[in-house]
């Protein structure tokens, strides 16, 4: 496999690695919540999290991961000290300035949301790793997608793959892919960005992105697109898009339609990011994913459609690792080799883990 973080592991934990004695931290970022959780080799020991810190400095968030980590440590009898390693998958895009990663999110930096006022900061990027490098002798950072498509094909629903994507249909659209056994990551780290693909030129008839931009896949297809197209105020997008869903099931016309042309844009999403990587598998995660039972006839009988020689063949998954994706995400990139095999076996992310809300 030439997956250098691999071999970066080996590298750091040396012939001398005594597995027993080292506890690591992953914590997952996104745009409404932080979780971070703390492992030994058997599994994970404590899982917190908080609603993502948007106020104050730009250091707020780091600052936050720090606490959510200390507090996850000493629930498990441990203190900071003892984390050897970090691993963090979090919502992007990125930015590296001298070998540093600066967090560029519209959903947390309010100086680079459009619609201003919504969040209650001027930052136009945050400092992730700068802040909590002291920390930690390994520190490691992809984003969400990017982690997720390693930890789907290392312990999840991409086993043995070596053409796959992991797609996320949630909130916003994102995607990470291994073509040829490689992960493709990009200058910045931000490969695979597909939400924020155009698929319309029509600018006056497109929905504003949160990136700013008109004619993204994300604006049209992402959940706050069907609460919108529903005609929902959103005003909790998860509940909302729920409820388009419920009324898709009770045969509501509106709904009907709705659903039927979210799934048939996110389909042809689906075939733009086929046809450019040549992607074997699809894995989907995702809340969306959640009504995928009424989605998949919708979205395979477009996908499908599309340019047969590059569509056809194509699997469609789901994710291998459900609700601890992004705690898997966050670790699989520190983990070291003893611990990979061992978790293939074991699969402690099946196991149920008190969550702890602080
Ligand atoms: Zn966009």
């Amino acid at each position: 496999l030439p997956l250098t973080y691999i071999q970066y592991i080996d590298n750091c934990y040396g012939e001398n690695f005594m597995p027993d004695e080292i506890y690591l931290g992953a914590v997952d970022i996104g745009g409404t919540k932080v979780t971070a959780s703390i492992s030994n080799r058997k599994g994970f020991l404590t899982r917190v999290y908080q609603k993502t810190r948007k106020e104050g400095k730009n250091t707020a968030l780091p600052e936050q991961i720090i606490f959510l980590l200390e507090n996850a440590s000493n629930r498990a009898g441990l203190s900071l000290k003892d984390i050897y390693g970090l691993g963090i998958s979090s919502c992007s895009p990125f930015s590296f300035r001298d070998n540093f990663c600066y967090l560029k999110s519209a959903n947390i930096c309010g100086g680079l949301a459009k619609e201003r006022g919504l969040i209650p900061n001027d930052w136009t990027e945050i400092p992730i790793d700068r802040e909590l490098k002291p920390y930690f002798p390994r520190l490691e950072i992809e984003n969400d997608c990017i982690s997720a498509a390693i930890a789907e094909r290392q312990f999840g629903a991409g086993r043995g793959e070596d053409n796959m994507a992991y797609v996320t249909w949630s909130t916003g659209i994102g995607a990470g892919a291994f073509v040829n056994g490689r992960l493709l990551t990009g200058k910045n780290r931000n490969a695979v960005h597909i939400g924020h693909t155009f698929i319309s030129f029509d600018e006056e008839n497109s929905p504003l992105c949160g990136c700013g931009d008109y004619g993204h896949l994300e604006a049209f297809s992402a959940g706050p697109a069907i609460a919108r197209d529903y005609g929902l105020i959103a005003a909790d997008t998860a509940v909302d898009t729920k409820q388009v869903f419920e009324k898709y099931s009770q045969g509501d016309p509106g709904a009907i339609k709705v659903i039927e042309r979210v799934a048939k844009i996110f389909a042809k999403g689906l075939a733009n990011l086929t046809i450019l990587l040549d992607i074997k598998v699809l894995i989907l995660g995702g809340s969306i994913i959640n009504d995928w039972e009424i989605l998949e006839p919708l979205v395979k009988k477009e996908f499908f459609k599309c340019f047969p020689p590059l569509t056809e063949g194509v699997e469609f998954r789901l994710s291998g690792l459900s609700k601890y994706l992004g705690d898997m995400a966050g670790l699989c990139l520190i983990m070291p080799d003893e611990w990979i095999s061992l978790w293939q076996k074991t699969k402690p992310w099946e196991k149920e883990l008190e969550t702890i809300v602080l």
